[in-house]
């Protein structure tokens, strides 16, 4: 509870509707911590500690930092305010740079910190100063106050650009997590692998304003297979093929109806729930994947069953792979 002294010290910022006494104490419960030294953390600092958030290391703001601590206790927890040269873990507050315009994004518990990293470069060598950094780190100090508030979103970015104008920034989409699959959808899928088994089925996820699709796709190795055994030694039952008009029809299509092509889905009839090193090979070729973004889903059958599932996300350089429950 926020004693009298208190209520008085912080009654104008109590009186905003999205503050009040609740949020003021959510600003003293949680401290600040800032992995970075320079003038927009300083100023960051100053407006924190103004606001009642008590903020470690003390900056070089004169009178303020010599202040005494505005709360009776120390918080009990801290959120890290850092550069992307030594990311913290979500619900963190980085800053970097892209394009010569300073972005700060506030990546909640929920939000994706790969999405930041990715568009982002350290911020390190390029923090403003001056003017830029007064208004840069008031940018910075408001996504602070609003993740402790409990308003900010997974992912909340603002840019400063070089001028000193602050624009919000339209979070990314993220490609670091697999598409949320519905029990229907999914249903989909194991129905159209299972009536190909004991052949490997194969199929594609599109999302669009619907939400996610499944459209099964012919695997077209048995006939490659039978065509030419040297160049596809493999039969349909341990490889796919998808047949490359079908395939660019389909990406056409998706690509005119606004939908993104979401996994790429196959079977592993009496085989593995693992991307394996062909299907990796496959879905990135010289190192990088043929489409950025999409995800793979493998499923492993056991006696025409399906066992086992998982993703395959393209993170960090190389495929990662991740469980996907499936149900009941
Ligand atoms: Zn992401
Ligand atoms: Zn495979």
């Amino acid at each position: 509870m926020l004693s009298e002294p208190r209520i008085q010290r912080y009654a104008r910022q109590i009186l905003l509707r999205d503050v009040g006494g609740v949020g003021q104490e959510a600003l003293g419960a949680r401290g600040v911590r800032l992995a970075a030294r320079g003038p927009l953390f300083d100023v960051a600092a100053t407006y924190l500690r103004a606001g009642g958030t008590a903020v470690e290391p003390a900056a070089d703001v004169g009178a303020w930092a010599a202040d005494a601590p505005l709360l009776d206790t120390a918080p009990g927890a801290w959120l890290e305010v850092s550069t992307l040269a030594s990311p913290p873990l979500p619900p963190c507050v980085v800053v970097g740079v892209q394009a010569g315009t300073l972005e700060l994004w506030s990546v909640g518990p929920e939000g994706c910190l790969d999405c930041v990293g990715e568009r982002l470069l350290p911020a390190s060598e390029a923090l403003p100063a001056g003017p830029r950094a007064l208004v840069a780190g008031g940018a910075l100090a408001l996504l602070v106050q609003r993740r402790l508030l409990g308003l900010g979103a997974g992912l909340e970015g603002l840019a400063v650009s070089a001028p000193g104008f602050v624009a919000r920034l339209e979070p990314p989409r993220c490609t670091h997590r697999p598409p949320a699959l519905p029990a229907q959808v999914l249903a989909g899928v194991l129905t159209h692998l299972r009536a190909a088994w004991p052949e490997e089925g194969c199929g594609v996820l599109l999302e669009g304003e619907g939400g996610l699709r499944f459209v099964p796709l012919a695997n077209a190795q048995a006939a490659h297979h039978a065509r030419d055994p040297d160049a596809f030694p493999r039969d349909a039952r341990r490889a796919f093929t998808l047949e490359p008009a079908a395939w660019l029809r389909l990406v056409k299509e998706a690509e005119a109806h606004g939908d993104r092509l979401a996994a790429l889905v196959h079977s592993h009839p009496e085989g593995p729930a693992r991307f394996s090193d062909e299907d990796r090979r496959q879905a990135a070729p010289d190192g990088l994947p043929l489409f950025p973004g999409m995800a793979h889903l493998v499923v492993a059958f056991q006696r025409g069953t399906p066992v086992k599932a998982v993703w395959a996300l393209w993170r960090n350089g190389g495929f990662e792979e991740l469980d996907c429950p499936l149900g009941g």
